[in-house]
Parts: C-alpha cells; structure tokens; sequence
C-alpha cells in the first residue's frame, strides 16, 4: 500500500491510497482540478480512482467530491448523513454507504468507518484495509477522542490523525474566545497534546508510520507539533516514521508495510 498526502489543513485535505494499481482518495477537500492537478504533481494516475471516501461534508474535505466522482465515474463512500448533505449542492454520481455495522467495497479496498464527534452532519474517521491484511486508519476534525475512536484506530499499521493546534498558541491566536472554545471543545479538533496522548495509548510494534494532518496555519507550528509528538512517542519506542503533512503541495508517497514485510524487514 503506498500512502500520498496530496495536502491537509484548514484549507484543505486529500489523500491518495494506492494497491495494485487502483487508488482510493481519502477525502476531496480542493476543487476537483486541484485534487486532479495535485494527483498528476504526485505521479497518481487519475483515471485509476475507484472511489472516494469522504470523512464530511465541510468544504476543506469534500469540495471537489461529487464533481471528482462523477467525472471518474466512481462512488462516494461516506455515511448516510455526509452524502445527503453534499448531494443537497452537488452533482449527481454513486453512493456506497458505509457506518458502524457496515463496510465498503471498492476494487482492493474495504472502507470502514466510525462516528467522529465533530460539527458536521454524521461524521467519520475511515478506516482502509486491503486483502494482504495492511490497515490505515484516518481520524480528523475529532473533538475528542472517544473509546469507540480508540477501539477503531487499534492495531493499524498506518495512522492519519489529527494534531491541529498547540494549546498555547490557540490562546495567542487572536481568535474569539467563542470560536477558540468551537477549536478546542468536543465539536472542534485534537490539539497537539491530545493527539500525543492518543497515539501513546494507540502505539502498537505494527505501527509503521504517523502521519499528522490538519494542522492550524494561525494556532499551530510544524515545530511544536513534531516535538510534543515525538516526545510521545519516543516514550513508547515507536521506531516507524513520524510525518508532517503539509498543506500546499502533495508530499513524496509513503510506502506502507503491512505486519509480512514488517517481519520480513525486522
Ligand atoms: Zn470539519
Ligand atoms: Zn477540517
């Protein structure tokens, strides 16, 4: 499975999951140019798309969807609540539902999901799993991590979570205390400090690779990310790679190792 951030943060977010020349985009938060023009910057061949998950309905994650599905003519595989909201503005395309008691098929990739505590309609971290048994979980725009959320991250090889803010620099921000509060309260996003606590309870020896995302431009530093992160998990002798994701530019893509070249490997 190789993992390609095409770009996160408050102005957007998408991620290409490739296996055997298929790709699954893990949300469509640019225009569809942008994810199309992003994917070609990256060396992701579009027309290899099979689906794309999408976490909700904000438009920093789902603001290309609808056009990109039905220019590839692929499905959107979301909750029942996510896909009503886009379809109320967007175009028409497929739709495979995906909750709590019910997966997704899509090509090599099954998408499962679990219920965020967030803002938006009925929205989802997602989790992808392909059948050589490698797992990447992705949880963001969590206002707090719930035991469900802990339980669904478990055991996989490749996390995307969330470190949007330092809590410091929230409070420097020069944001409203009101919209400080949406940030930083159970409907809003992880912070730093929370997504180290999580990936602390999280840390497995199969956890090959972090990738932390949506990371506040005015509230945050890679900096103070990276370091209250690593410090986290160089307590737990996590010894895969730590990255940061950016926001303006697709990142190199990510070779991830399932629990076979894990052994191999070792
Ligand atoms: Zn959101
Ligand atoms: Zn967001």
């Amino acid at each position: 499975m190789r993992l390609t951030v095409l770009g996160s943060g408050s102005k957007g977010n998408a991620f290409a999951v490739e296996c055997d020349g298929a790709v699954l985009l893990i949300d469509a938060g640019f225009s569809a140019k942008e994810v199309e023009r992003r994917l070609e910057l990256a060396g992701v061949d579009s027309s290899t798309i099979v689906g794309i998950a999408i976490t909700h309905e904000h438009g920093d994650h789902a603001s290309g969807a609808t056009r990109l599905a039905s220019r590839h003519d692929v499905p959107i595989i979301s909750s029942l609540g996510t896909w009503r909201a886009l379809i109320a503005s967007g175009e028409r395309c497929d739709f495979l539902p995906v909750g709590t008691a019910s997966t997704a098929s899509v090509g090599p990739f099954t998408v499962s999901a679990c219920p965020t505590s967030h803002d938006a309609a009925e929205p989802i971290a997602i989790g992808v799993t392909t059948a050589s048994g490698i797992s990447l979980g992705a949880a963001y725009d969590l206002g707090r991590p719930t035991q469900a959320i802990r339980w669904f991250l478990r055991n996989r090889h490749c996390l995307i979570l969330e470190a949007n803010h330092d809590e410091a620099l929230l409070r420097t921000s020069g944001y409203p205390a009101v919209v400080q509060q949406r940030i930083a309260g159970p409907g809003g996003h992880l912070s730093n400090f929370d997504a180290a606590r999580l990936l602390g309870e999280l840390h497995h020896d199969g956890l090959g690779t972090v990738v932390l995302a949506h990371l506040s431009l005015r509230c945050n530093s890679p900096e103070a990310a990276r370091e209250t992160i690593a410090a986290a998990l160089a307590e737990c002798q996590f010894r895969g790679e730590l990255i940061l994701a950016l926001q303006d530019r697709p990142m190199d893509a990510i070779t991830i190792k399932g629990p076979l070249q894990q052994s191999l490997f070792a």
